[in-house]
């Protein structure tokens, strides 16, 4: 059973998909890019999944942000891609999207 949402609506990946890979904190899931199946429904787009640590700071708080990525550039991009793919894997398998001509 897949749920359909808002496409701007900001989804968190459930902590047994996966969790920050450097510091255990949940996932957002930032969804860029979304794809029309035959049957007129809306999945996120398989390039356009990426997962975002929830403590990364806001870039305008520079020292917080710098000290969030220092703990966070050895573990989190290598494993950017294969979080990214779960993600994208768990929102087809969940979800679909009410996506406006605008969003898309
Ligand atoms: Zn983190």
């Amino acid at each position: 059973m897949t749920k359909t949402i808002s496409a701007s609506k900001v989804i968190k990946l459930p902590r047994r998909v996966g969790v920050c890979p450097a510091c255990g904190a949940d996932l957002w899931i930032d969804i860029s890019e979304w794809t029309q199946l035959r049957n007129g429904a809306w999945i996120a787009g398989e390039c356009g999944v990426m997962t975002e640590c929830t403590k990364e700071p806001d870039l305008a708080h520079r020292k917080a942000w710098m000290a969030w990525y220092h703990t966070h550039m050895g573990t989190y991009p290598p494993m950017l891609w294969k979080l990214s793919d779960k993600a994208y894997r768990w929102l087809r398998r969940n979800y679909r999207f009410e996506v406006n001509n605008s969003d898309a």
